[in-house]
């Protein structure tokens, strides 16, 4: 195999995800729904290897590239030994006549974006969660309901949502405390707890954050869109295992769509973690699932294993050029 076939099969595996990853996704939904901490993590670390691998064309490039003509000749010398010792496909490959640090930039400026979309988002949210704590802590009542701890606002409005414990932990509204019995109070409580106890907010910040920028790949966006949703069955299921299904699934129902006080405007909504959402009640009743999911959701499975391998084969010549002096 030549670098020019490598990267042939690196872009087309790349783009066969980014646009055929959402149809996958959509159809394996139904089993990956079985095991949603399985399944947010697992989408979680595949968006970022499909990252990874994406900037990983650009030392497969390199292999093809004219090598570092316009450094000065000794840095050239070696840098261009350093090349051709990383390259599988040693000094035969292809040039493409441009210098290759043009194409090993890319791993740098992935890595760049990864980072800068998570500061960014970690920013963002401490500030706008920080804000909201303040005004939350000045006007409501932290009390111990049913065994938990939870702020309890003055509005009559169904609200019922958790942020990090330090802004503010699980939040209810008087409404809520008024609308939902004891059973369902519980199971509102152990949803929200859940989040908490599985670090929800955190994984959130995380994908959120390192995938900011790539936003606008199918695939990236398909699991933004989803990881979110496998969190909320997560919660469902603890809940579920805590008060039954009866109590979870009346609570859902009552308290409709999620919404947030107009005081948490500044919050990004994937920060605010709620217990309302009714279209997930079909998951706890059990709805049936296609044959066919949990073969694809294996094909997904395969498909980040493999995307893995790729980036360890393409970087690993590089790092052991490197450490051994070239
Ligand atoms: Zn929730």
């Amino acid at each position: 195999m030549t670098a020019t076939l490598l990267t042939l099969l690196l872009s087309s595996v790349l783009l066969a995800a980014a646009f055929g990853g959402p149809w996958l996704l959509r159809r394996a939904a139904p089993a990956l729904a079985i095991i949603p901490r399985i399944a947010a993590s697992a989408l979680t670390v595949t968006a970022l290897l499909w990252i990874a691998a994406l900037v990983a064309l650009g030392p497969v490039v390199a292999w093809m590239s004219s090598g570092p003509a316009w450094l000065p000749r000794q840095a050239a010398e070696v840098c261009g030994r350093c090349l051709s010792a990383a390259s599988p496909f040693g000094d035969s490959a292809l040039s493409l006549g441009i210098p290759a640090v043009v194409p090993l930039a890319l791993p740098a400026v992935g890595v760049v974006a990864v980072l800068a979309g998570l500061v960014r988002e970690l920013v963002v949210l401490r500030r706008s969660q920080a804000a909201f704590g303040s005004e939350l802590r000045a006007g409501s009542d932290q009390i111990t309901l049913l065994g938990s701890q939870a702020r309890i606002t003055p509005d009559a409005a169904l609200h019922a949502f958790s942020l990090p414990h330090e802004h503010g932990g699980i939040v209810l509204s008087r409404g809520t405390l008024s609308t939902l019995s004891p059973a369902e109070l519980s199971a509102v409580l152990a949803h929200e707890q859940a989040h908490l106890e599985q670090r929800h907010h955190l994984i959130m910040a995380i994908l959120n954050g390192t995938t900011r920028y790539f936003r606008w790949i199918p695939f990236v966006r398909a699991v933004r869109e989803s990881v979110p949703h496998y969190l909320e069955i997560a919660a469902d299921q603890a809940a579920q295992q805590a008060t039954g299904t009866t109590a979870l699934a009346s609570a859902l129902l009552k308290l409709g769509q999620p919404e947030a006080p107009t005081s948490a405007a500044g919050i990004p909504a994937h920060a605010m973690l709620h217990a309302a959402g009714s279209e997930r009640i079909r998951h706890l009743v059990g709805a049936p699932r296609p044959p066919a999911s949990a073969a694809l959701a294996a094909a997904a499975g395969a498909y980040a294993f493999m995307l893995a391998a790729v980036i360890a084969a393409v970087n690993l010549p590089y790092v052991v050029a490197v450490v051994s002096g070239c």
